[in-house]
């Protein structure tokens, strides 16, 4: 640690979760003892929610951590409580119990909020909907469904979850010896997993055809209502139950400049617009990919700022995607990479980056691993078939990509 006669700069950090984690891990290594950390958010335990998808499969069971101790560990303090308010004048920002916590510099990441977007479908948020989905798989092993529809809602670019629920659906199913259950995807992708590009897009489509699901491109879900799911361009599809992705919006703060979704407008370092020494990252800003990895590189750029303002010798870099995604599918080990208008790709036998885990953070990754056990890449029952997928986006193509 660096010793300074001055006292360090007060950062409040605004939510717990995967850029919050990474803001709090950057700083402590950029900025050492220039600032203090506190992280203020409501909940009592971290929930490593990207494998909430495999846990109904009981591929893969959902890991939690207390998060006063993570955040200690990560080198902050946790207050319990719920930003409401920010009043960036004073410098303050008020919670829904009443505190008011002073900063010098904030940094909002407070996630989104996740709202059905398709009327009566079973909407995966993450663990909450496990149960749900549980229940759903056991209808089918039993013969009461025969036909299951995975849909993608307009407006939601991060399709990954979805491929995964229906591989893994699939696999769940053909490991029982069901059969006659019809599963199908909609999408209003060009290609399956379109974001990530050609190579792939074709393993999606290999790996959905192995299992005879049925891909419908081009489509977005409407409503589901007494056995039918309504489309747009206007057409029908037979179904017993239908899975959609959630759409999702920003939280309503106080204070702070927001799009009508809610979402909050930043520049490459992170930096709110309109508001002095107020930071973003994470699901709640407007860049569209609402991913963990993307998180993280968001939070780290704010965080190389956020240390260069409070004296750290660095040039902090600007916010530059790289979207990278590990797939769990059930069979056939495949990884992919691929880089945007360069008509690269790559297909391998081993990963490309490492380590292979679900969130890719510079420093959440090494720091979960150690006390999650998530090193070892995926867990052993779902690592068989994983595939991965990297893709450097461009910022100001990323939207153009995504089926916003
Ligand atoms: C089912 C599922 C599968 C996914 N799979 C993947 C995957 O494979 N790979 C991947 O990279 N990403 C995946 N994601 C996405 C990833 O989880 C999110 O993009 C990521 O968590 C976003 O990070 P964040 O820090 O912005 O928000 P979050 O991680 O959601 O954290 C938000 C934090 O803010 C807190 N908070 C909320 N409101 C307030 C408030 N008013 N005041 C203070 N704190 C508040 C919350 O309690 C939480 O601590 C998946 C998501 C889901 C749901």
């Amino acid at each position: 640690m660096r010793s300074s006669g001055h006292s360090p700069r007060r950062v409040l950090i605004a939510g717990g979760g995967v850029a919050g984690l990474e803001a709090t891990l950057a700083l402590r290594a950029l900025a050492e003892d220039r600032v203090s950390v506190d992280v203020v958010a409501p909940e009592a335990d971290f929930t490593y929610r990207p494998l909430a998808v495999a846990e109904p499969f009981r591929v893969a069971e959902m890991r939690s951590f207390p998060l006063k101790k993570l955040v200690r560990e990560a080198g902050a303090e946790l207050r319990q409580g719920s930003v409401a308010e920010v009043d960036a004048a004073r410098k303050v920002s008020r919670t829904h119990e009443g505190d008011e916590l002073p900063y010098d510099v904030l940094l909002l990441a407070l996630g989104a909020r996740a709202e059905e977007a398709v009327p009566n479908a079973l909407t995966f948020r993450g663990p909450e909907d496990g149960p749900a989905l549980a229940a759903m798989l056991e209808e089918a092993l039993n013969g009461e469904l025969r036909r299951l529809v995975f849909a993608l809602p307009a407006g939601v670019a991060w399709s990954l979850p979805l491929y995964e629920l229906a591989l893994l659906t699939g696999t769940h199913l053909t490991d029982a010896g069901t059969r006659g259950v019809e599963l199908t995807v909609v999408t209003p992708e060009e290609a399956p997993l379109a974001l990530f590009g050609a190579a792939a897009s074709d393993a999606v489509r290999d790996l959905l055809e192995i299992r005879g699901i049925e891909l419908r491109l081009g489509t977005t879900p409407v409503s589901f209502e007494a056995g039918m799911l309504r489309l747009s361009p206007e057409s029908r599809l037979d179904a017993d139950r239908v899975v959609a992705l959630p759409r999702l919006a920003g939280r309503p703060l106080a204070g702070v400049p927001q799009d009508p979704a809610g979402f909050v407008p930043t520049d490459a370092h992170g930096r709110v617009m309109h508001l002095a020494d107020v930071y973003a990252a994470g699901d709640l800003t407007q860049f569209p990919i609402k991913q963990g990895g993307i998180a993280a590189q968001q939070a780290d750029a704010a965080a190389e700022a956020i240390a260069a303002d409070a004296g750290a010798p660095l040039e902090p870099a600007p916010f530059r995607p790289v979207l990278r995604g590990l797939l769990l599918t059930g069979i056939f080990p495949r990884y992919l990479r691929s880089e945007v208008g360069k008509d690269v790709s790559a297909v391998d036998e081993e990963p490309l980056w490492w380590p292979p885990a679900k969130i890719v953070g510079r420093y959440l990754a090494p720091f979960l691993a150690e006390r999650l056990g998530l090193s070892e890449g995926p867990p052993p029952a779902a690592r068989q078939g994983a595939v991965t997928v990297e893709v450097e986006l461009d910022p100001q193509h990323a939207g153009a990509r995504s089926p916003l």
